[in-house]
């Protein structure tokens, strides 16, 4: 699959692209408001405000659909800028069609259900509009390439991926927990996929929205979709994530932008550093081989004295011993904690199998005899 670059769709070479707006479009008074704050602020590449809100529990503010669709239609040419919504079904992809929006997207909720996003995906048939495909609630990559693939085959190929994190049951300091392997596996898989990062609904305060950002900036995201709202503390959907425009622009001013500009560039300090990282990884891997001897040499001898592989006291000497030389070192207790975790799982992978090994050659002897 290949893709259009976000910068490609609206032909702009200014980073990172900004996509802004409120949760929901409330009114034409606040949705104009916004939006002309917003311009003179932090002019954004893109508007966004949910028309169709898909809410946990009734009775919350669900968008004003349709009537919503014409104040977005005037917005968009009172301040010349483009416009995107969400849509969860065929009936919302007509509609927005018909009012001139020009971005659409799919929904954490919706990415979810694959009939969902294939009928989207059958409506844009011959249509040219860029969507983007927030990740599904659950940490599930193959769901949420399932569903950009969909739209793919259905000859959209100005697609993005939002990242908005991942459901996780119980308490934690962010609404949504990122797990940003999830964001790289998706770039690895899908290189030129566009990836934007929507740090207001992984926070859900406004307050953490900025390491966030900061964070994604850092690892390479294309983007920023990040909610604004004029008058935050009384909007309707998520009020305790929204930022003023005047605060969305002071924390874009905050925000180091990165590039890898130069990094394979031969004259360039880091083509050493990572030479340096090379070697002390071929080390690694060396010392890794020769614990594999060892390892093999004690699976013989507690195959010999009828030994269980598993032995806690030893387990929990070697965590307490290294947690304590990682202190002495220097180095995040946690990390290495981790890293004893992996060793110790290959271990008893190398163990059992050595062990089945000698099961099955003493079985075969046996036999023979
Ligand atoms: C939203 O962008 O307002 C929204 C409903 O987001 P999500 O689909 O990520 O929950
Ligand atoms: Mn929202």
């Amino acid at each position: 699959m290949d893709f259009h670059p976000l910068s490609s769709w609206f032909n702009t070479t200014v980073q990172p692209f900004l996509i802004a707006g409120p949760c929901g479009a409330e009114s034409f008074e606040q949705l104009d408001e916004t939006v002309r704050r917003l311009k003179t602020a932090v002019s954004p590449h893109l508007i966004r405000a949910g028309v169709w809100k898909p809410r946990t529990r009734p009775d919350s503010f669900e968008g004003r659909g349709e009537e919503a669709l014409k104040w977005l239609k005037e917005i968009r040419e009172r301040y010349q800028l483009p416009v995107t919504v969400e849509v969860a079904n065929p009936k919302h992809v007509e509609l927005a069609l018909r009012y001139g929006v020009d971005v659409l997207w799919i929904g954490a909720r919706t990415t979810v259900n694959p009939f969902s996003v294939q009928e989207i995906a059958n409506a844009l048939a011959g249509v040219s509009v860029p969507v983007m495909v927030k990740n599904p609630i659950h940490a599930d990559l193959q769901l949420w390439i399932g569903a950009i693939e969909r739209l793919h085959r259905a000859g959209i190929h100005q697609l993005a991926a939002i990242h908005r994190g991942f459901h996780r049951y119980g308490y934690s300091t962010y609404r949504n927990d990122p797990m940003w392997q999830l964001p790289i596996e998706l770039r690895t898989h899908l290189p030129t996929l566009p990836i934007v990062c929507d740090p207001s609904h992984i926070a859900g305060k406004r307050n953490l929205i900025a390491e966030i950002a900061q964070k994604s900036l850092d690892l390479g995201v294309d983007g920023l979709m990040i909610e604004s709202h004029c008058d935050p503390d009384h909007a309707l959907s998520d009020a305790t994530q929204q930022l003023t425009p005047e605060a969305l622009a002071t924390l874009l001013s905050q925000l180091v932008i990165r590039s890898n500009a130069g990094a394979n560039d031969s004259a360039d300090t880091l083509v050493e550093l990572r030479q340096a990282i090379d070697e002390i990884d071929m080390d690694i891997l060396r010392a890794l081989s020769k614990r594999q001897e060892v390892i093999e040499k004690i699976a013989e001898h507690k195959a010999r004295k009828q030994m269980t592989i598993f032995q806690l006291e030893r387990w929990q000497e070697i965590l307490r011993t290294r947690g304590q030389w990682a202190d002495q070192l220097g180095i995040s207790r946690t990390h290495v904690e981790r890293l004893c975790q992996f060793l110790h799982e290959e271990s008893i992978r190398l163990q059992n199998l050595s062990m089945n090994d000698q099961v099955d050659l003493q079985e075969g002897r046996r036999n023979n005899a």
